[in-house]
């Protein structure tokens, strides 16, 4: 019956993708806990792992007594939840009825929660009884920390989570980022182990990585250039070697496989191209228009050869089309000394393909590209990037280490835009890419070419190794994750069970809170400003009232504490503020707000309310 469950990823709807999800999360942290485990955090790798923070909840609730809002209070802390969609319908949804079929039980023997309860945490709206149970917003709500995977896609994380926190300026939803990064031990090749060792030492990839940037640059052109050419003519061989395979086991004429033999050539430009052929991948944006990159490859001055791999989705019917389209161009009798398609794209032919090329291309159509990572994949092996400026390379890319694609902005499907990345794409080629690998000097080494890629190994080689990645989810999130769950775990979730009551309070006295006008006393220099504020029942301390302006030309916006300075005499819950602000804003552009304020509690993540002066 468990076989049955794990038997098939990506398939068979809804309710066999609940059972696994179901699974992963509550079986898996059901498994740790029958090993002898309790880790301190658990990282949620996007939302089909989010039912873990339930289990997590109840086994707390098993070990303390506390109840759900009160364990899950204690246990989110240690949560970690990092997202790597960039776009909502890459979320898990489940209908209602399915999650009442297979947890309403779960809900109430279990959780002691109503089934309704349960499905608020995975809604925008928990009143709204046909919206689908979405398992990020369960994750979100389940964690202490929530992160998207690159520079770019933190931004649009935020954009995809704002309606969970309504009123909130999209740059102060809770998501922030940390950019992936590759295992560079498992993608360097045996020659670039050398290199690095003989250059950086061997614990390089260990600890900080200040250094390798200075001792890449002492390096040699000639060494680097001979690195390179060897990388080039092993995977050259590969090709070789795999493709007359792979043709004598489909049966080919003896004449083709001979072929195959002697294909390529170990001193041209090689470009390389592997991916799943998901459409947003653009995988066919270079061929776009297949004459013009015939002409490209078969230039006799210049040429260029090109080995792609990929596959796509069984279902994905438009993802097969692509391969297709593919396999029609690269059987025309001229392209074939120039391109190759490997099938079984996996990560042993991934590891050639990264060691080999010179130049890898990555297409995706911005922003949906999370991070990407087979690009990262090609630095410590001294191959350049050519890329779309989304995910990783966003945040990578300076004119010195590579090549870029599009303009930094996002332009949906639209076909003339896709069309004109085409165009531009082929004019890098042809303008730059390819006239700096063959200008060579009198020792035979492109010179520039060696340049931009000792700059690239030197500088994007450590910043995007998972050593630096790791670091930071440490230093950002486990260690302050932990120590926060320890706090709040102490004494048998006695500060959980605070965090409930305080907000239990929040929530009725919330909606009597009142702003009233704001005095303004405008400056030369400096406005002042002054504030009363009702707040009825509640604890001055249980809020924060801030003065905010939105960010003038792409600068953050303006956000400063008031400070109270008493209670209004004679009316009890009216408290006044002060704050003074620059002058360079009018003093209309400045607004006051009120957040919960809970120390040790995360706003907005932990309590999204928010109250605007207008
Ligand atoms: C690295 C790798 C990927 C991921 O590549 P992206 O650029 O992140 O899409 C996919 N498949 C294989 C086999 C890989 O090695």
């Amino acid at each position: 019956m468990h076989r049955g469950i794990t038997s098939e990823l990506y398939g068979g709807g809804p309710e066999l993708r609940l059972k696994q999800e179901m699974l992963l999360g509550i079986g898996g942290w059901r498994l740790l806990r029958a090993l002898g485990l309790a880790p301190e955090i658990c990282h949620l790798n996007e939302g089909h792992a989010a039912f873990a923070v339930l289990e997590r909840a109840r086994a707390f609730m098993e070990d303390t007594g506390q109840p759900f809002e009160a364990a899950l209070a204690v246990t989110r802390a240690g949560n970690l939840f990092t997202t790597h969609t960039a776009v909502a319908a890459g979320f898990d949804r489940f209908p209602p009825a399915l999650i009442e079929q297979y947890l309403g039980g779960y809900a109430e023997k279990k959780l002691g929660i109503a089934l309704h309860d349960l499905l608020a945490l995975g809604r925008q709206n928990p009143f709204d009884s046909s919206e689908p149970f979405n398992m990020a917003y369960l994750a979100i709500r389940g964690s202490g920390a929530a992160n998207g995977v690159s520079r770019l896609h933190g931004e649009v994380s935020r954009r995809l989570f704002l309606p969970l926190f309504p009123r909130w300026p999209e740059d102060e939803i809770p998501i922030g980022y940390v950019t992936n990064g590759v295992h560079m031990p498992t993608w360097d090749s045996a020659p670039a182990d050398h290199l690095w060792t003989e250059t950086c030492k061997k614990d390089r990839w260990l600890g900080t990585t200040t250094n390798l940037e200075q001792d890449i640059y002492k390096v040699s052109d000639a060494r680097l250039w001979q690195f390179r050419t060897d990388a080039s003519k092993s995977l050259v061989a590969y090709a070789r070697a795999r493709l007359s395979r792979d043709l004598t086991a489909a049966g080919a004429p003896p004449q083709d496989v001979e072929a195959a033999k002697h294909l390529f050539d170990p001193n041209a430009l090689t470009l390389g191209f592997a991916r799943r052929f998901a459409t947003y991948k653009r995988p066919n944006l270079l061929l776009h228009d297949p004459q013009r990159l015939l002409r490209i490859l078969t230039n006799s001055q210049r040429p260029v050869q090109l080995v792609m791999a990929g596959k796509a989705h069984p279902a994905d019917q438009a993802g097969q089309d692509l391969i297709r389209e593919w396999m029609h161009f690269i059987r025309q009798p001229e392209t074939r000394p120039h391109a190759i398609f490997l099938s079984d794209y996996d990560m042993l032919l991934t590891e050639h393909l990264v060691q080999g090329v010179d130049v890898w291309i990555n297409t995706p159509r911005r922003p949906w590209e999370a991070s990407g990572t087979s690009g990262m994949k090609v630095l410590v092996n001294g191959g350049l990037n050519l890329s779309e400026l989304d995910g990783w390379w966003a945040e990578a890319y300076t004119p010195e280490v590579g090549w870029a694609l599009g303009d930094g902005r996002e332009h949906g499907d639209d076909p003339s835009w896709d069309a004109a990345e085409a165009e531009a794409l082929y004019d890098l080629l042809e303008g730059q890419v390819i006239p700096e690998f063959y200008a060579r000097d009198a020792h035979g080494i492109p010179a520039a070419w060696v340049a931009r890629m000792r700059k690239s190994m030197a500088s994007l080689t450590p910043r995007f190794s998972a050593d630096r990645t790791v670091r930071e989810y440490t230093e950002q999130h486990y260690l302050p994750g932990a120590e926060t769950f320890h706090r709040r775990a102490a004494g048998k979730g006695a500060a959980g069970r605070q965090i409930v009551d305080s907000q239990q309070a929040m929530e009725k006295d919330w909606p009597a809170l009142r702003i009233g006008a704001m005095k303004v006393e405008a400056g030369g220099e400096r406005h002042a400003f002054e504030l009363e504020v009702y707040l009825h029942d509640l604890d001055p301390n249980a809020v924060r009232v801030e003065l905010y302006a939105d960010g003038i030309d792409g600068d953050g916006p303006f956000r400063q504490d008031m400070e109270r300075i008493g209670h209004l005499a004679g009316t009890p819950g009216i408290y006044v503020y002060r704050a003074q602000a620059p002058a360079i804003r009018l003093p209309a552009d400045y607004t006051a707000r009120v957040t919960p304020h809970y120390a040790g509690v995360a706003v907005p993540l932990e309590d999204g309310r928010i109250l605007w002066q207008r």
